[in-house]
Order: structure tokens, then C-alpha cells, then sequence
């Protein structure tokens, strides 16, 4: 690496430790030509996926976090955590392969919303509400509306795939 001051490439690292995030590894370094320190870091070669929020600042995507609002909207529904998982990894894996490395929060949400829509209709309508950020009564029935058309569109869609339920359960 060539000296910021003076441009030698040779120089020996004098510190080197991790950074608090535990994601990179700060190095000082003392150039052998000139004396001078500088410091590098070093990351592990990812492009994290990126989230565009609406507000235009961008954050790296967090499946924990996606995780958790799913499982709040999922909460006392008959949906089991193998199937949360299943739906974060659908959404996980849609957004890698479909978008770049920069996806709005909005995809997201919108992937999760299909995902749910086809699961359980109150674990969507909730995910929706704060998704969607329902600003009034009147957009939250229009989703209700939009819900309700499509289940009409949908008679005659095959059984819910986890299963019937035996008697007794
Ligand atoms: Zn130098």
C-alpha cells in the first residue's frame, strides 16, 4: 500500500485490532519511507444488501429485524416459527436474486405482504397496517377492500399448505 505523504509501498503495521462492530480490522500503519502513520481497514468482501428507507437514508438489510415484524404480525396466529423462517428466507433470497445490491424498504415490505397474503389474512392485514403506515380508517379499508377482491379472485385456490387439521388439535 503506497504512503499517503510521501508515496513509498513498503510500511509495518504498528496496531491492529478490530473495530467495535467486530466487521473490520483497523490497522495503523508506519510508512518505512517517511515515517508517517495512516490507517487502513479491513472488511470481508460482501456487498451487504443495502435498504433505501423513505426517507432516502440507506441501511444495511437486517433479517433479524424483518424477522421480528413478521413474527409480531404472525403473533397468536396458527402459523409456526419454521414457517417465519421460511418466509424470511423466501424474501431474503427474492431480494438477493431480483434487486442489485440496493433494495427500498418498500420491496421488502411488498415481499412480505405477498408472502403473508397467501399465509394467513391477519398476519397481513397487520404486517400491512405498519407497513403500510395506514395514515387513516380509510386507506386501512381500502387494503381491506383489496384483500377482500382478491379472495374472491382466489375461490377455488388449493388448500392451505399446512395441512388440515385433525380432529381434536
Ligand atoms: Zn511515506
Amino acid at each position: 500500500m503506497n504512503c499517503p505523504a510521501c508515496g513509498h509501498g513498503e510500511d509495518k503495521v504498528v496496531d491492529s485490532r478490530s473495530t467495535k462492530d467486530n466487521t473490520a480490522v483497523r490497522r495503523r500503519r508506519e510508512c518505512l519511507g517517511c515515517g508517517k502513520r495512516f490507517t487502513t481497514y479491513e472488511y470481508i468482501e460482501t456487498t451487504p444488501l443495502m435498504v433505501i428507507k423513505k426517507d432516502g437514508r440507506r441501511e444495511p438489510f437486517k433479517r433479524d429485524k424483518l424477522k421480528a415484524g413478521i413474527l409480531k404480525a404472525c403473533e397468536k396466529r396458527p402459523i409456526s416459527p419454521e414457517t417465519i423462517d421460511e418466509i424470511v428466507d423466501g424474501v431474503e433470497s427474492v431480494i438477493q436474486k431480483n434487486m442489485r445490491s440496493e433494495v427500498t424498504s418498500r420491496d421488502v415490505g411488498e415481499s412480505v405482504m405477498q408472502a403473508l397474503s397467501d399465509l394467513d389474512e391477519v398476519a397481513y392485514v397487520r404486517f400491512a397496517s405498519v407497513y403500510r403506515h395506514f395514515k387513516d380508517v380509510n386507506q386501512f379499508m381500502e387494503e381491506l377492500k383489496n384483500l377482500i377482491s382478491r379472495n374472491e379472485q382466489w375461490n377455488g385456490r388449493p388448500a392451505r399448505q399446512d395441512g388440515p387439521k385433525e380432529p381434536g388439535e
